[in-house]
């Protein structure tokens, strides 16, 4: 079967790994050549997941076709999954996930927790004032990685700085930020992974490192696999997602968004679960039942970021001597060129204990860099 995936990222790289193993192939669609999905394994076909024409020259060569991204032409999608085109998630789950306003009244209709919002359209309170201030503007559409994200001070801050369609949404202070994996199949079978906390580089806001699982009381954990899931069956979804939850000062729990893909968050499952949330995502696509998610041991990830001041072809430092160390799990993307802050590869530190793999992935990530050539 060819599987076909929207995206050549390192979402669909690790797919391609994950099912070398299996008589099927991965194709992705991308715009540059050698993406990093082509260099980790899989087969690639040069266009654009924006591009309707693309997109169709795409699917006439694929049996399922799914998404590593968020930012994709679900116009296009529409049209092909009414002409028989088999996409998960469908088409409708990926259009309503696409416009985080949309996404959030899904949720809100459904009466999954979730920061009350304000648009002219959908809204869960009267005013903007209602939502207090600091608030948090968001662009409907394209945002990832915290860009489209704005926090508002006061009365005083420009409401125009977005120069995209955009939404208004309560201000979630010190909140704990969590994540919940969820697959769901056509049969109905659902999973989740365990509970992971999420820690953030707060300037950059990209994924600095994540605990799994992280020292929640069991009730919490509990309640938010269950809000995941009911967030899932709220959009229809069908495939595998990435929720990203708050949890509040006062324990409450808050959807932040949904991901309808594999998700950052979930990559420490290739080494510390039964099922990789790969694994499981190809379940889905080939039809075949879920397999159990259950945690094998702690695991720590953090992400390989480019560090700050360098741009140009990656340069990686110190591989050989993480290469002795036991529970220690290396995954590079392949990426030729590096700059600041950009996700260059992950690695996954598993221990019986969180904290004996909390602190050897401390040790671990003072071993290793990924940085540009040229200083900048
Ligand atoms: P992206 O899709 O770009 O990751 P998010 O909606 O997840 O955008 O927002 C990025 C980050 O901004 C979150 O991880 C969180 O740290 C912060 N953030 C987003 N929404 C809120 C909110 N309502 N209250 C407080 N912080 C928020």
């Amino acid at each position: 079967m060819k599987i076909g995936i929207l995206g050549g990222g390192q979402l669909a790289g690790l797919l391609a790994q994950a099912i070398t193993q299996t008589e099927d192939t991965l194709i992705v669609l991308d715009p540059s050549e050698q993406c990093p999905a082509a260099l980790m394994g899989a087969s690639q076909i040069i266009g654009s997941p924006s591009s309707e024409q693309d997109i169709r020259i795409f699917a006439k060569q694929v049996d399922v076709l799914t998404v590593e991204l968020e930012n994709i032409n679900t116009e296009a999608l529409i049209k092909l999954e009414a002409e028989g085109v088999s996409i998960i998630p469908s088409a409708k789950t990926l259009a309503t996930i696409k416009d985080k306003l949309l996404q959030k009244h899904s949720l809100f209709e459904a009466g999954i927790p979730a920061c009350e919002y304000f648009s002219n359209k959908q809204k869960s309170v009267n005013s903007l004032e209602d939502l207090g201030w600091p608030l948090v503007q968001k662009s409907r559409t394209g945002g990832y990685d915290g860009r489209g994200v704005l926090i508002l001070r006061d009365v005083s801050s420009r409401l125009d700085l977005l120069p995209e369609p955009s939404y208004f949404e309560a201000f979630v202070p010190d909140a704990i930020e969590l994540a919940v994996m969820v697959a769901r199949n056509k049969e109905g079978e659902e999973a989740t992974w365990e509970p992971t906390r999420l820690e953030f580089d707060k300037n950059q806001n990209v994924l600095k490192t994540l605990y799994c699982p992280p020292s929640l009381p069991k009730t919490i954990m509990r309640q938010a696999k269950q809000i995941s899931i009911g967030a899932v069956r709220a959009l229809n979804g069908i495939g595998l997602f990435g929720v990203e939850l708050f949890l509040t000062k006062d324990n409450r729990l808050l959807i932040n968004e949904v991901a309808p893909r594999a998700h950052n968050s979930g990559h420490h499952s290739i080494e510390s679960s039964e099922t990789s949330q790969f694994l499981q995502q190809y379940n889905i696509l080939r039809s075949k039942p879920l397999t159990p998610t259950r945690s094998k041991c702690s695991a720590v990830m953090f992400n390989l970021l480019g560090e700050p001041g360098f741009v140009g072809r990656t340069v990686i430092e110190g591989i050989d001597e993480i290469d002795k160390f036991k529970n220690v799990f290396v995954h590079l993307y392949e990426k030729f060129h590096c700059s600041p802050h950009r996700k260059m590869g992950h690695i996954t530190v598993t221990g019986e204990t969180l904290s004996i793999a909390k602190q050897l992935a401390e040790e671990i990530r003072s071993l290793i860099s990924v940085r540009g050539e040229n200083q900048i």
